[in-house]
């Protein structure tokens, strides 16, 4: 049997640390639905469908990995609909803890036969985040060592 694991995110926008914890995902499932959900507590520089779509063309040539938006939708409802075996997240360190936790617990009671399951981030890459990534991309710095090529260029115009 397939197995499936979702990894749910606001991915505004997706980062190495991500790609990173879709690959070592992969080492466990089949197939990864990354499900981009719209954050109401969050501003976001990318619209949804720009966000799935950066997504969608890193991931052009890897059939295993493909991205949806998540409109008006729970990770939770999206991982029963499609058979998800995990809800996949990243932890970069402690202090990602206590709201990865209290995340799996509020999704372990919408759908209790989904586990959450966690991967930790590769030394290099746990300071990586999107907001991060944005703010130097905003002041013209580095940001190939954080994004791919694809998000790169997005970045780029968005801040000319
Ligand atoms: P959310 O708004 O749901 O936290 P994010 O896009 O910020 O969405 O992150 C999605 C998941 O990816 C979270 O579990 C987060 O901890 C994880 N993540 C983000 N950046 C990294 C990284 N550099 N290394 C490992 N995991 C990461």
């Amino acid at each position: 049997m397939k197995k499936i694991g979702l990894y749910p995110g606001s991915f505004d926008p997706i980062t190495r640390g991500h790609m990173d914890i879709i690959e070592k995902a992969l080492i466990i499932f089949d197939e990864i639905i990354v499900a981009v959900a719209k954050n109401s507590s969050k501003t976001s520089l990318f619209k949804l469908s720009e966000r799935v779509e950066l997504i969608n063309q890193i991931y052009q040539k890897n059939k295993a990995v493909i991205c949806v938006g998540l409109e008006k939708k729970l990770a939770t409802t999206l991982a029963s609909e499609v058979g998800a075996h995990g809800i996949i997240r990243g932890l970069r360190a402690m202090s990602d803890f206590e709201y990865e936790f209290q995340i799996a617990k509020i999704n372990r009671s919408q759908s209790p036969k989904v586990e959450s399951i966690f991967f930790a981030a590769s030394d290099d890459l746990t300071f990586v985040s999107s907001s991060m990534v944005k703010e130097i991309a905003l002041y013209k710095g580095e940001i190939e060592k954080f994004v791919d090529p694809i998000v790169q260029t997005a970045l780029k115009s968005k801040f000319t």
